[in-house]
């Protein structure tokens, strides 16, 4: 835990369970990424983490945005970005989703339907509007053909209806690709960047040229004991070789990667009180505030070990990492002295975020801080669920003030 004691143990006096964000720790991650990575231009996921006081800070360091939605737009609008610097990228964008936002993002379409109707909403509005189109290659993350997808739009399917179609009102300039998240794999990765490079080779070619290649996340961040973090020189090398040779075709495309976990997961903790202690069978259970519905995760990563038949059954992002994805600590400096199962307040037994753990005694009001709380935590939580109060949501300056 990077956050200090002390203060956890302040914003607990008047609280029984809350997020808490670190600037500095933010601030650490992009900075790795921006020395590592100098001629690449990042945007970050604002799914992930959707507060202001985040945006703010990312978007402080020259990040741009991935919205997933007309509401990130609006957010990353508010929070100051100019529109050349919002993609927005979704499957299933409405009319009106399209039409609020040409003019305040970059639109990626994600179907050829979807090309039809920006082209529908631009000669409304007057306007030719330059737009990518987010491509489902004919390769998968890992080197093998290509799958069928839900997002995007095949790659030969892409080419031909391109070759085929002219529009009055758009103009495509970029492409975009996002295959897979939460790769620790260096090589694997780089791999895939390689890739992608090749296709927007294709693309480059067929679109006369391209403002900007979108080459999407992947960029893991270790969240069991076990995982090795992602070995950012040996990625970035690989990628600025094969930028070498693209930039010597085409020097004035932009090169993207989005980021969301990499940039904020490690900077968030949550915090959560011992509401109610007791033992059931031989069993001790602490009853914590808010587990389930206010950090849905650790739930449900102990649900998908539960009714797994495999040791590290794989992800599936961003709801399920690890079973073992997630610490449990407290503020205390005992040695662990007593086995215990965590629970939430909820009534569902599903409500267990960890069992049968080692942990120092804890009475009620004593708090349990869980880690990797800073990306996919608040924004994904079924909050509505038995109308409890939601978990607040702090945020650490890097002057350390708490807002
Ligand atoms: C969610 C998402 C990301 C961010 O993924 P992380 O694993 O958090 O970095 C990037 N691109 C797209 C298209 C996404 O949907």
């Amino acid at each position: 835990m990077r956050i200090d004691k002390h203060i956890i143990s302040q914003c607990a006096e008047t609280r029984d369970s809350f997020y808490l964000y670190d600037e500095s720790c933010i601030l650490h991650s992009i900075k790795q990424l921006k020395t590592n990575f100098p001629q690449i231009e990042f945007l970050y996921s604002i799914k992930c983490n959707p507060k202001p006081h985040v945006l703010n800070c990312v978007f402080k360091q020259g990040f741009g945005a991935d919205a997933a939605s007309a509401g990130e737009v609006r957010s990353a609008r508010k929070a100051g970005l100019h529109a050349e610097k919002i993609y927005y990228s979704a499957p299933g964008k409405s009319a009106k989703d399209i039409e609020d936002c040409l003019g305040k993002a970059t639109l990626i379409a994600d179907s050829t339907g979807e090309i039809e109707r920006i082209q529908a909403a631009a000669e409304k509005a007057g306007t030719v509007a330059n737009i990518g189109i987010r491509i489902n290659p004919d390769f998968s993350f890992d080197g093998e053909g290509g799958k069928p997808s839900k997002f995007g739009i095949d790659e030969a399917q892409a080419i031909a209806f391109l070759k085929e179609n002219t529009f009055k009102n758009i103009k495509v300039t970029g492409i975009h690709i996002h295959l897979k998240s939460q790769e620790l794999d260096d090589r694997v990765l780089s791999a895939y960047y390689e890739r992608v490079f090749r296709l927007a080779e294709k693309f480059a070619q067929i679109c006369g040229k391209l403002d900007y290649i979108n080459m999407g996340s992947g960029m893991g961040v270790p969240y069991a004991p076990g995982d090795a973090p992602l070995d950012l020189p040996a990625v970035s090398a690989a990628v600025e070789k094969n930028l070498e040779g693209f930039r010597t075709a085409y020097p004035d495309t932009k090169c993207i990667i989005e980021v969301g976990r990499f940039a904020v997961c490690k900077s968030g903790v949550y915090v959560t009180k011992v509401m109610d202690r007791k033992e059931s069978c031989g069993k001790t259970y602490l009853i914590l505030h808010n587990t389930l519905n206010g950090f849905i995760r650790p739930s449900l990563a102990r649900l998908v070990a539960y009714y797994s038949s495999e040791t590290a059954p794989a992800g599936s992002e961003p709801l399920f990492t690890a079973a073992d994805g997630f610490e449990f600590s407290t503020l205390k400096e005992e040695e662990p002295s007593e086995k215990v199962t965590l629970a939430g307040n909820l009534c569902t037994a599903a409500d267990v975020v960890a069992e049968d753990i080692w942990m120092p005694r804890l009475k009620c009001g004593d708090v349990v801080v869980i880690s990797n709380a800073g990306s996919y935590a608040a924004a994904l939580s079924p909050v509505q669920f038995s109308s409890q109060e939601k978990p607040a949501e702090l945020f650490l300056t890097a002057e350390g003030e708490i807002i």
